[in-house]
């Protein structure tokens, strides 16, 4: 696999301890992220896609060191994240930053909307105050808005505009990366396209990377150079955006193809794929996906199918290839 990139990871795992009793005995482990490896490119968008539980959005907290990882490697631009002491931590948030899918998250509503961007400008060692209000108009403005409207509270302005202002705060630290987290999945379907143009123009004007996690493929579709998906903590499938949409190779990709009518293979029925997703605190044995796949085969139980190429640049873990 091609391990260049803004960021690179290897092998990462993210375990949280489960306990019980009395005395909290370990009982095992929820494996929320389970042997991960993937890269993304300077200007890139991977998208990673999954139904909701199956780790996408702690793989993101976890390249940011918001959560622990338990194993595994991280490089950021050629640094190893996972050495960082507290102050290099605190510069890698400035260069990684998350937008999620719910604005408020990070917009306090007792401040105005300049201050919160500000806030995040004093973060950054931007000590003089006239700097900090022209770069606030700049990138009110850069992301649609006017400047005018640093003056106001957030509960003032739309979803979609609370999202285009959680984006400007994001914007506010230079990053070179951003993890977007479901960054659409509230708002209404025409402002979801408005805020995916607007992502889009950054990412072309600014050269930023990003990681968009999402559960709906046809919005990666429209943002991602290439789709990555994740079943119960594993990477399952990872090809460019063309490829990928054209030739799946894993049976869950197939099946979450078949279910959007407009992403459905032309003469493929839908799939129905069989239960719910099992718990990550005992996941089926052999291949994760077998107790749901449509193609199950005896090998499945038995054996953990191994990540790897197939056709160039297109990788995915199953017996059947
Ligand atoms: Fe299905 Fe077997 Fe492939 Fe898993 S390894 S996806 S169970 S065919």
């Amino acid at each position: 696999m091609n391990t260049s990139g803004i960021l690179r990871i290897e092998n990462l795992k993210k375990y949280y301890q489960v306990t019980a009793g009395l005395f909290s005995k370990k009982v095992g482990d929820v494996r929320a992220v389970d042997d991960v490896s993937l890269h993304i490119k300077q200007g890139e968008v991977l998208g990673l896609v999954g139904e909701s539980g199956c780790g996408k959005s702690t793989l993101g907290k976890t390249i940011m060191r918001l959560e622990e990882p338990t194993s595994g490697e991280i490089y950021f631009d050629g640094t190893d994240v996972i050495k960082m002491g507290k102050q290099e931590l605190r510069r890698l948030r400035g260069k990684i930053q998350i937008v999620f899918q719910d604005p408020d998250s990070s917009l306090d509503p007792r401040m105005t909307v300049g201050d919160c961007i500000d806030e995040a400008l004093i973060v950054h060692d931007i000590k003089n105050p006239d700097t900090r209000n022209a770069k606030v108009a700049e990138l009110l403005e850069k992301v649609g808005l006017e400047a005018g409207f640093a003056q106001r509270y957030p509960h003032e302005f739309s979803g979609g505009q609370r999202q285009r202002i959680g984006i400007a705060r994001a914007l506010a630290m230079d990053p070179k990366l951003v993890i977007a987290d479901e960054p659409v999945s509230a708002l209404d379907v025409s402002v979801q396209a408005q805020v995916l143009n607007l992502m889009m123009d950054i990412k072309e004007k600014d050269g930023l990377a990003y990681l968009f996690i999402s559960h709906d493929l046809s919005v990666v579709k429209y943002i991602s150079d290439r789709v990555a998906i994740m079943y119960l903590g594993k990477i399952v499938e990872l090809a460019g955006k063309h490829e990928f949409f054209n030739n799946p190779l894993h049976p869950y990709t197939e099946a979450l193809l078949s279910a959007i009518v407009s992403l459905r293979p032309d003469g493929k029925e839908k799939i129905i794929l069989k239960g719910d997703v099992p718990s990550p605190l005992n996941p089926p044995s052999g291949c994760r996906f077998h107790t749901r796949c449509h193609k199950v085969m005896p090998v499945c139980s038995q054996k953990e199918p191994e990540f790897r190429e197939i056709t160039k640049d297109h990788y995915t873990a199953c017996h059947l290839y």
